[in-house]
């Protein structure tokens, strides 16, 4: 079966390939850096690191552009607060950002780009609307006039035909309802920075940043564009028409928005006070790979319910997973390849690829993986599974963990112990024990278990984890 998405533009799931059949010209809208990211923002990148990775997986090459949101209106406030300038400010939390979304292995995009570094972009293209007679000036702000844009509406499916000509509002996120001339550009208010510039002196709304700086880098013509559902309306919707107006051609082919990660069935949000980042969960001793697990096991259509059961049975699928593959890699199974078995493995990873291809259905694909391994276990346990067997199934493994990026654990850092060391240690606990020098055995026994290092001898030798 093809790849699939659904596109929030057509409302319809749709064949997905890049226009020019090699390269997806991707943009996702990146974090507004006032604190630090909550796991609710953090659902939203990894669900677009799953899509990176399985577009990747299915053969093509990724052009992803990801914007850093480092002036607003949030940001001038907080930064004026502390006495900070906009850049210190923002310094701070975009560092974060990006250790955060490296911990949780999340692929960096092949460009970041910062929407104070692009702020001449953004008045020429202010200066393009204005001459295409898109825009109206009000003590010194720029609004785009939604009513010169026949086709707003079309991405959130709104009718906005009745919107009263000349409404407008000046902050950047608000209500579906309130359909309204959105501000391009912001006349400085006292003390609020700005920049000096041939539109006058201010700073850039929110929703032209994103447009002027996806084009600038992909095109007019993006493949996909990403972000979570609540970006539909404004910013999204906002975006085409900036865009449009000002090339006249589609702005994205395929629109994909992820569903909120939920606490308590309601949205986490900074707002709400009811968040999560993910250093809290950190502190309290989970590990990213059962966050990365938690984030990505839900398919990105659907709201998901972040709960502690739910992190803990991500750390226990997690270790399921890790037995397994040590049980592959250490186990000593009869000769000869079992032709059920190679026949079951193939079934597997038709079924993990299937679904990911259906609009990354990841519960299904985690699924397709699960059975494989109960059903393998059981083999094993039989004598069933053979030697011949190990290699497609650890094959099926790492295409798996290409897409989940779970099963390498995160080192400790308290443990300082690479996995040579750990070889070592473990040579010398052996040697010990053929000399009979159980004091000494136990003492490295003990010395890798403060480290975190769980052993576990068996007939073919001891195995070893982290815990
Ligand atoms: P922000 O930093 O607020 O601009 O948001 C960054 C990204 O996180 C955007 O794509 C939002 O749509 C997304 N987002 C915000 N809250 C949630 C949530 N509770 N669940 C999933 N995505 C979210
Ligand atoms: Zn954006």
């Amino acid at each position: 079966m093809a790849l699939r998405f659904y596109n929030t533009l057509t409302q319809s799931v749709e064949e997905f390939a890049p226009a020019d059949g090699k390269t997806v010209r991707m943009y996702t809208c990146g974090p507004t850096v006032y604190n630090y990211a909550h796991i609710g923002n953090l659902r939203t990148f990894t669900f677009e690191d799953v899509l990176r990775r399985w577009l990747r997986a299915r053969g093509y090459q990724l052009n992803h552009v990801m914007n850093i949101t480092d002036v607003e209106d949030k940001i001038i406030r907080k930064a004026a607060e502390q006495h900070k300038s906009i850049q210190e400010y923002t310094e701070q939390y975009t560092r974060a950002f990006l250790e955060d979304t490296a911990t949780l292995r999340l692929e960096r995009p092949e460009r970041l780009v910062k929407a104070t570094e692009h702020i001449d972009d953004m008045v020429r293209a202010v200066q393009e609307l204005e001459a295409k007679g898109f825009t109206y000036t009000t003590d010194g702000s720029v609004y785009y006039s939604i009513q010169k844009f026949p086709e707003y509406g079309k991405l959130s499916h709104n009718d906005f035909s009745g919107v009263r000509a000349g409404a407008r509002v000046d902050v950047d996120e608000y209500e579906k309802a309130d359909a309204r001339d959105f501000v391009l550009w912001k006349a400085p208010k006292e003390n609020e920075p700005f920049w000096d510039t041939p539109i006058g002196p201010g700073r850039p709304g929110w929703h032209i940043e994103c447009s002027v700086m996806a084009m600038k880098y992909l095109g007019a013509t993006l493949d996909i564009h990403c972000g979570g559902v609540d970006l539909i309306f404004p910013h999204h919707e906002n975006e085409i028409a900036q865009s449009e107006a000002i090339t006249g051609k589609p702005f994205a082919r395929f629109w994909l928005h992820s569903e909120f990660l939920n606490i308590d069935s309601q949205k986490m949000a900074k707002s709400a006070g009811n968040f999560y980042t993910l250093r809290d969960l950190l502190a309290m001793g989970h590990t990213p790979e059962a966050v990365r697990y938690v984030l990505l096991s839900v398919p990105y259509r659907k709201k998901l319910n972040f709960t502690f059961d739910g992190l803990q049975a991500a750390a226990t699928a997690i270790d399921r997973l890790r037995n397994f593959k040590l049980r592959l890699e250490t186990e000593k199974f009869a000769d000869g390849s079992n032709e059920q078995i190679s026949a079951r493995t193939q079934t597997a990873l038709r079924q993990f690829e299937d679904s990911l291809d259906d609009d990354l259905n990841t519960a299904e694909a985690l699924g397709a993986i699960f059975e494989y391994v109960r059903d393998v276990n059981t083999a094993m346990d039989s004598g069933e599974f053979r030697r011949g067997n190990v290699e497609a199934a650890l094959d099926l493994l790492q295409r798996f963990d290409c897409i989940a990026d779970v099963l390498r654990p995160t080192q400790k850092q308290e443990s300082g112990l690479a996995d040579d060391d750990v070889e070592a240690l473990i040579a010398q606990r052996q040697q010990a024990k053929k000399a009979r020098n159980f004091p000494r055995a136990d003492e490295v026994r003990k010395q890798l278990q403060d480290a975190g290092i769980i052993l576990e001898d068996t007939k073919e030798g001891t195995r070893w984890k982290r815990k």
